[in-house]
């Protein structure tokens, strides 16, 4: 049978709110709950209505059916087959009070232990992965290796073999208890211990998940990391998160890239910067010098009267059509020869004219006075 759709069973629109729903929830269940409404199909109306605000009176499992449609629930929705069973409401009061209050009374505290038997979307994980400078700038193909939270393949999930119908619930996966209040007695359902809400026990116990039906895998996945991502950039990896519960769409997983230094390159967004260390005669005469870039080597000019701190371009050898920039690092040596140091002598004499140190020198003049 072809389930309807949620929106349409509840009467509202797609967009409705969630006050909306929860309000045309109470009003066609009201309606239509078995003890009230003498229909024939009242109480198959009643779990569809049921079913549905299950569903989106719930936020996460809304945006699940909102992406998946039914097809989200679909292996779950077995479990509202047992726990359907609300002709157990016998001891229903219906007279004389407020359905509103009931409701939330014995819905609220049931609704928590069913949907352990509905499907749910696996968590979605975080993992940081190291990149060297190379692997960010170029891309790469990155093996990363996962703890994953999966079905057990010895039983297929089931925790063991040899399933019988629990013997506690009967197979409804909830246990009906008798509740006193001031206002009468009623009945309200939780989840049945033994069998976890499955309505399902399993004669042998299977060894390799020790009945829990799931079992830690180590995984290597493949990833392809697209060029140019940087320190803080996440990829997000579809379903291969926490897997999903009850059949469930997995979680995703997400990777945060952490990129390590370069020795010589710094990275600034897509444009990079390179200090090239240049000696003092190459700063005053100015000379071709060969520059490493990200795609090669390249011949730059460096002009006469170059200082430390001066910056070129290079267009367009950045990351992703991004620019270098080559910062001047103009090298004073510490040790020079006795020849070297009577050509620096013989320069002292000269009048060496710079406006800097011109400007500099008359500014601590007029401090004097
Ligand atoms: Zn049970
Ligand atoms: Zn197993």
């Amino acid at each position: 049978m072809d389930k309807r759709d949620y929106y349409e069973v509840l009467g509202v629109s797609k967009d409705a709110s969630d006050a909306e729903i929860k309000s045309a929830f109470r009003k066609l269940a009201k309606k239509y709950h078995p003890d009230v409404c003498k229909e024939a199909d009242a109480e198959q109306k009643f779990k569809e209505i049921q079913e549905a605000y299950e569903v989106l009176g719930d936020e996460n499992k809304r945006k699940q059916y909102d992406q998946f449609g039914h097809a989200a629930f679909e292996q779950g929705a077995g479990g509202y087959g047992g726990a359907g069973g609300f002709g157990g409401f016998g001891g229903f009061d219906a007279s004389g009070f407020d359905f509103g209050d009931i409701f939330d009374n014995i819905f609220g505290g049931g609704f928590g232990g069913s949907s352990r038997s509905t499907a749910q979307q696996g968590s979605d994980r975080l993992m940081r992965v190291r990149l060297t400078f190379e692997e960010a700038v170029f891309g790469c193909e990155k093996e990363i290796k996962l703890e994953v939270n999966e079905e057990c393949d010895e039983c297929d999930g089931h925790g063991g073999t040899g399933e019988e119908t629990c013997s506690e619930c009967h197979g409804s996966g909830t246990i009906t208890s008798e509740q006193r209040t001031l206002f009468g007695t009623f009945m309200s359902k939780t989840t049945c211990k033994k069998c976890g809400g499955k309505g399902k026990t399993y004669k042998n116990r299977c060894s390799n998940c020790k009945g829990s039906g799931r079992i830690i895998k180590n995984k290597v996945i493949t990833v392809n990391v697209p060029e140019g991502v940087d320190t803080g950039n996440r990829l997000r990896i579809s379903g291969k998160g926490e897997a999903g519960i009850n059949g469930g769409p997995n979680g995703d997983l997400y990777l945060e890239f952490v990129v390590e230094k370069h020795e010589y390159y710094n990275r600034d967004g897509d444009d990079i910067y390179l200090k090239v260390p240049i000696n003092i005669t190459e700063a005053v005469l100015g000379t071709k010098k060969e520059i490493p870039t990200l795609f090669g080597n390249v011949v730059l000019t460096i002009p006469e009267g170059t200082n430390t701190g001066d910056k070129q371009r290079i267009k367009g050898k950045g990351i992703n059509k991004g620019d270098m920039y080559i910062i001047m690092d103009v090298r004073i040596p510490k040790k020079i020869s006795r020849d070297q140091k009577k050509l620096f002598e013989e320069l002292e004499d000269t009048e060496l004219d710079d406006t800097v140190i011109r400007d500099f020198d008359k500014f601590t003049e007029k401090n004097d006075r």
